[in-house]
């Protein structure tokens, strides 16, 4: 089988979302190489810290779902993947440490080597409540793989076995993260520099 698309012989490997002129898109926070060299070597290092256990990947919906997807093609075990997708209760742009489950686990966690697969961390809320709700399931292990942390923000400790890139507590978009549903798709993290909560 042809690895070329019907239709796209001769296209040439290029940015997936055209951006040039989003007047709500600031400066790049975190660029597609340097989001690729990370996950790669986040990948290397849980591969090799999870050396004879076959971790099972939790990724938090639907921020996570890039990220996870790379992570997980980087982890040379017989990784599982489950999801589960949570709301938060607060304004737009800040959680109140409410969740609401919306989509839960297929899995179950007993016994199983837990890794919580999350895109940002900003107040830690979410994840101090994801913590406990999913320690009461018995895991063997839980830990935290975070790609963004916003610096110094967090009011409780968010205790993150691996963290990608600690960055400063501007609102951002793109790989995964949106604003209204807009702008998961772009390869690379932007400050947004809109109105959240009244997206055009
Ligand atoms: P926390 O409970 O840590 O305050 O908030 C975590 C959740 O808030 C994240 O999983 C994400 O859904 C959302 N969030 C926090 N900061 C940002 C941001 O800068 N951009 C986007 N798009 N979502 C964010």
């Amino acid at each position: 089988m042809s690895a070329t698309p019907p239709g796209r012989a001769g296209a040439q490997p290029g940015r997936a979302a055209d951006v040039s002129g989003d007047p709500l898109l600031g400066p790049v926070v975190v660029a597609e190489a340097q989001l690729q060299g990370r996950i790669a070597e986040l990948g290397r290092q849980i591969t090799s810290d999870y050396s004879g256990r076959a971790p099972l990947l939790i990724g938090v919906l639907k921020g996570a779902f890039v990220f996870m997807s790379d992570l997980a093609r980087h982890i040379r075990l017989p990784v599982e993947c489950d999801f589960m997708a949570v709301s938060s209760y607060g304004s737009a742009t800040k959680t109140s440490g409410v969740v609401r489950i919306v989509k839960d686990l297929d899995l179950d966690l007993s016994g199983r080597h837990v890794l919580v697969v999350e895109d940002i961390v900003d107040s830690g809320l979410t994840l101090s409540y994801l913590r406990r709700n999913l320690l009461a399931r018995h895991p063997a292990s839980l830990e935290v793989c975070a790609l963004l942390v916003k610096e110094g923000l967090q009011r409780v400790d968010p205790d993150l076995r691996y963290v990608g890139f600690r960055i400063p507590p501007d609102f951002v978009v793109g790989y995964g993260l949106d604003v209204g549903e807009r702008y998961r798709n772009l390869r690379d993290v932007y400050v947004y520099l809109g109105a959240v909560g009244s997206v055009p």
